[in-house]
């Protein structure tokens, strides 16, 4: 962030995808006790908190935005104050100062409920043919119509920002915060017309044209000098959302794979051609618009291992790690689904063990069952990022980040499965981050710098642990077999 002060230009990132840990959209409560959603047309989709997702929870920065950034009155303004928690490292520290002189900005929301309702239907329909993703609520366009009637005059505050693009009113967007709201084609880069025309007629007029992430934009407008004392000639970068932001922060490069180990686990992964799924969401790479990123999310993750650690391993990570040292690769064939909440990715419950054979057991030991936990959750992350489009090619990194990632066994596991190297890093404020760096990639873009060269100067994750011998060979047979079982499995639920 350094840099941005440098070179004064500055890039903001909104949170919209972002939800609290029980899955549910973020909200801001109102003076008079409501939860004010950032989702239009509540009630008229599907239940929200029952599948959505439990989104990241890889910053603290986050908390400060959420607080802010969904303020879906109409017609109300609103002072907020960031919480002191943004402050926590240098990266926020640094980007707390721009959120704070940002979440003072009196904003009024209002909603355009008609329209969102059915073009979040129409979504549900044509999506996974060029789109984006099934869109879960906070991904659809539900909460993007929102017209926004902010302090300003800078011509661009008549274009529309997502719902909770509260900064992001006074400018444009970039293409891969475009691609988050799933109205955008993201091999032609162009607004979808017939999503268009659902939505609101004219919408493109006021979206504005998709840019590439590292576009300038212009100089900051004349109410942020007014308002916030910002240099006149402070540069603006297209604004990009939270989770792009996050693998810029991270400086994922092709082939890399990002897994944050948190209460849910989520993937982020670089993707040069992109298969959208129903399954995650596929992003305009934010650093190179011409690749893809992928993002996945499950909701099965530490708490799952937590349930297991406490069953089979009295309560203790150190004999958890234990039983997965004594166990071999593979596992004896044994192989486990865990879905104790309703998953995301793929939507399944339930506990699903199978022996050799692939018959189902009800038990099995304790140590065995721990590694079929950690192999089976590691076997879906690839599956299904190789659904999306990803491929091990050599140099391929895996980051590990998040509680779990300080578990060396686990990331064993994590690095045979995928037969490349884990490495760790500190990414707790990775969006604020990634968009220092993006800011920074913006203003030297004009003279053709690529992304890696601007931040070759940032700290480099740590090598954790390679693969061991024979674990190509293991994984992945059983990664075809662990994709026969769990479509054996959805068949079995659904019928
Ligand atoms: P959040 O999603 O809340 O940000 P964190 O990234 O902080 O979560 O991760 C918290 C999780 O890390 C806890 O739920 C816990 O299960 C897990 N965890 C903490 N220490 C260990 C460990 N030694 N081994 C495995 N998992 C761990």
């Amino acid at each position: 962030m350094a840099a941005v002060q440098h070179t004064e230009a500055y890039l903001g990132f909104d949170f919209s995808t972002q939800q609290d840990g029980g899955g549910r959209p973020c909200g801001c409560r109102r003076p008079d006790g409501d939860i004010a959603r950032s989702n239009v047309g509540q009630g008229s989709g599907p239940p929200i908190g029952a599948d959505a997702g439990s989104g990241l929870r890889l910053l603290q920065g986050a908390s400060v935005v959420r607080q802010c950034n969904t303020a879906a009155y109409t017609g109300k303004r609103e002072q907020r104050r960031p919480s002191s928690s943004s402050t926590t490292s240098a990266a926020s520290a640094i980007s707390s100062k721009t959120v704070s002189q940002c979440t003072t900005l009196p904003c009024g929301w209002t909603q355009a409920a008609d329209c969102s309702v059915s073009a979040w239907r129409m979504q549900q329909g044509v999506l996974s043919s060029w789109q984006t993703s099934r869109a879960p609520e906070p991904m659809s366009v539900s909460q993007e119509v929102r017209l926004p009637k902010c302090a300003t005059n800078d011509r661009e505050s008549s274009k529309i920002p997502r719902g909770s693009h509260w900064s992001a009113a006074l400018r444009r967007r970039s293409s891969s915060a475009g691609s988050g709201m799933n109205l955008l084609d993201i091999r032609s880069k162009k607004w979808n017309e017939a999503l268009l025309e659902a939505v609101c007629p004219g919408l493109d007029v006021l979206l504005g044209k998709p840019m590439p992430s590292a576009s300038v934009l212009g100089a900051v407008s004349s109410y942020w000098v007014r308002r916030f004392g910002f240099s006149d000639t402070c540069a603006v970068v297209a604004f990009t959302g939270d989770n792009p932001a996050s693998l810029a922060g991270m400086r994922l490069q092709q082939g890399d794979l990002a897994v944050s180990l948190g209460t849910s686990d989520t993937v982020f992964v670089w993707l040069q051609h992109a298969r959208p799924a129903l399954e995650g969401h596929v992003f305009i790479n934010p650093v190179d618009w011409r690749h893809f990123m992928g993002l996945l999310c499950f909701k099965n993750g530490s708490l799952t291992r937590e349930r297991l650690r406490n069953r089979c391993a009295d309560s203790s990570w150190e004999r958890f790690s234990t039983a997965l040292r004594q166990t071999p690769l593979g596992n004896n064939g044994y192989i486990g689904l865990y879905f104790d909440v309703m998953e995301i990715t793929p939507r399944a419950v339930g506990v699903h063990l199978f022996d050799a054979e692939d018959n189902k057991v009800s038990s099995v030991s304790a140590e065995a069952e721990v590694r079929a936990l950690v192999e089976g959750q590691f076997l879906s992350r690839r599956l299904h990022a190789e659904r999306l489009g990803y491929s091990i090619i050599p140099g391929s990194r895996i980051l590990a980040t998040g509680g779990a990632s300080c578990n060396k066994e686990i990331l064993q596991v994590l690095c045979d499965v995928f037969n490349a190297p884990v490495y760790t890093m500190d990414v707790s404020n990775s969006a604020c981050l990634g968009s220092a760096y993006r800011a920074l990639h913006g203003v030297l873009d004009q003279s053709d710098v690529s992304f890696f060269d601007v931040t070759k100067e940032a700290p480099e994750a740590r090598l954790a642990t390679t693969p061991q011998l024979h674990a190509h060979q293991v994984y992945n047979e059983m990664l075809q077999r662990y994709g026969r079982l769990e479509k054996k499995v959805l068949q079995e639920l659904r019928s």
